[in-house]
């Protein structure tokens, strides 16, 4: 058994950052495989603060090294029950970060975790030097714990296999979650935990918005609440109905009111637009808006390239995250994208135009049938100019204007020129010139990169010129 070292924990240390300099091991994260769960066990299935290491130990690791990692945690008490696991492991990120010279960043199989020189200069060498205080920790601010183990993967095959079968937990928790929809429930759930890092944020968990974490579901809030009603999740009646199709209720602004400490007043659940849910910093997925196309793109954590506006993943989510309603960027969870009320308010996969392949094959599923083939992704455009004529070519909603599914309303214009120059008006004569005035609609659009309204606009314009 490793000697045992007092780790010095606090919440002030949640916002700790472990630079490159300070850096012993890097844990999971972009370079390697990681995750976290935790397991619902009966009391009997848990040796209370007995710590698993399957792998090489802290102590054998170089410094400045990245290694693949994961950790089981099993949790049994009276209280709990398998809704209370995402909970559980949602506290993670907060708890750990509590370790003077630990960091834990994300959630599931994103964990990106740090542990800094500090620890080794302490005499820590083993996990379980780190791991035994936290299971004393987790009983303590959780008290619907009473005994946990842990089990740490360090070994990269262990590490892969096991990373599989959390893979299939995380699925069951997530089909359980698809399967309910809010208009079957009568209360809506909040969840704070994250004000630690982004102290005006508030999120508001519903079964058609799941968490954009992706780690808390409605049953997750649900049992959380019932265990801990003054904790960080609790109920949001469903009341005082203002926009069905936006999801604003009274209940639901006064609560982000409440909350915000007055920083907005109204928030609302399937818009982009019109004050948007706040976007704390651990999203799962981006969704910025692109006024060039009028379309909104979705990016993801894995994806590491620019998008089409230039922008890779992590200066967006610099610009979305800290908790604030910011207008053209959305914090989103991938369990969203299979919500039937999916950005309802702004048309939903209608308004979508961009996405990473692998992103866009995972939540096929939840993509309507009439969009797939209409979105782009990195394998058909690389920029603005590309989008616009894939686009056109694919026939997408936001280039003659989106016409809403939820009530067939159309809520955009389409494609127009708000100012006419000389250079698009010298382009469009130059095109007519060639072609002798026989116009292929198809070629135009290929050669000019503008819709056949843009185009009609260009006529009309140089007819009150005179020039046609
Ligand atoms: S992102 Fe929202 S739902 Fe997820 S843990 Fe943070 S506050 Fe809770």
């Amino acid at each position: 058994m490793a000697e045992e070292i007092q780790l010095d924990i606090s919440p002030m240390y949640e916002g700790e950052r472990i630079r490159k300099d300070d850096l012993w091991v890097e844990l999971g994260g972009p370079k390697a495989d990681g995750f976290e769960l935790s397991l619902a066990a009966s009391m009997d299935e848990v040796e209370d603060g007995k710590v698993t290491i399957v792998g090489p130990d802290l102590g054998t690791v170089p410094e400045g090294s990245t290694v693949p990692f994961g950790m089981v945690f099993k949790v049994a008490g009276p209280l709990i029950e398998k809704d209370l696991e995402s909970i559980i492991e949602r506290r993670n990120h907060a708890l750990l970060s509590a370790i003077s010279g630990f960091m834990h960043l994300n959630q599931r199989y994103d964990i990106w975790m740090r542990v800094g020189k500090g620890l080794k200069k302490k005499g820590v060498t083993s996990w379980e030097q780190i791991f035994k205080p936290v299971t004393v920790l987790y009983k303590n601010e959780m008290p619907f714990i009473e005994k946990m183990e842990v089990t740490v993967y360090t070994d990269p095959a262990a590490v892969k296999e096991e990373l599989a079968k959390a893979r299939e937990v995380y699925k069951v928790r997530d089909d359980r979650a698809k399967g309910l929809h809010d208009d079957d429930v009568e209360v809506f759930y909040g969840c704070t935990l994250c004000q630690a890092f982004a102290p005006t944020s508030a999120c508001c968990v519903t079964p058609d918005r799941p968490s954009l974490c992706g780690a808390i579901s409605w049953f997750d809030g649900r049992a959380a609440a019932k265990v801990d009603p003054e904790g960080p999740q609790f109920a949001i009646p469903k009341e005082g109905l203002i926009d069905e199709i936006a999801g604003e209720y009274e209940s639901i602004n006064s609560m982000a009111e409440q909350r915000s400490g007055g920083e907005y007043s109204r928030m609302a659940l399937y818009t982009f637009f019109d004050a948007p849910h706040t976007s704390c910093g651990c999203f799962e997925t981006v969704g910025f808006y692109m006024p060039e196309v009028d379309g909104i793109g979705i990016v993801d954590r894995d994806f590491k390239g620019a998008t089409p506006n230039g922008l890779p993943f992590s200066t967006m989510a610099g610009q979305t995250g800290g908790g604030k309603q910011i207008v053209g960027f959305l914090g989103m969870g991938i369990l969203y994208y299979f919500s039937t009320k999916f950005l309802q308010a702004d048309g939903g996969w209608r308004r979508i135009v961009w996405m990473p392949k692998a992103l866009k094959e995972r939540v096929k599923e939840g993509i309507s049938e009439e969009m797939f083939a209409k979105i782009a992704t990195e394998e058909d455009v690389s920029d603005l100019d590309g989008l616009k004529k894939f686009l056109l070519k694919a026939g997408h909603p936001v280039v003659d204007g989106v016409v809403r599914t939820v009530d067939s309303k159309k809520i955009t214009e389409g494609w127009k020129f708000e100012d006419i120059d000389d250079d698009i008006k010298e382009k469009v004569i130059a095109y007519i010139e060639k072609t002798g005035g026989d116009i292929d609609t198809e070629k135009m659009i290929e050669e000019l990169v503008m819709s056949e309204g843009q185009f009609m606009q260009v006529i009309e314009a140089l007819q009150e010129d005179g020039v046609l």
